[in-house]
């Protein structure tokens, strides 16, 4: 029964993360700080940092920008 309700917990978490509010869910979009232009997803890591921590490199102005959506100044 405890794995049960475990279950239906990790199962609602889940769909909180997926579906959520766009303030935490993973799904939502990030936009270029700089030119604002929706950054694709699923992203491509373009180095290690950024598989590990997320980012993207702005399709239309080269801008590398974190899991956030923030610039990051090289
Ligand atoms: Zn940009």
């Amino acid at each position: 029964m405890t794995g049960l309700i475990l279950t239906v917990i990790i199962f609602a978490a889940v769909m909180f993360l997926l579906f959520g509010p766009q303030k935490f869910s993973l799904m939502r979009r990030q936009h270029c700080s700089e030119c604002g232009t929706i950054l694709p997803f699923p992203r491509k890591p373009a180095s290690f940092r950024q598989a590990m921590w997320g980012g993207w490199i702005c399709p239309s102005c080269g801008t590398e920008v974190d899991g956030r959506g923030r610039k990051i100044e090289k």
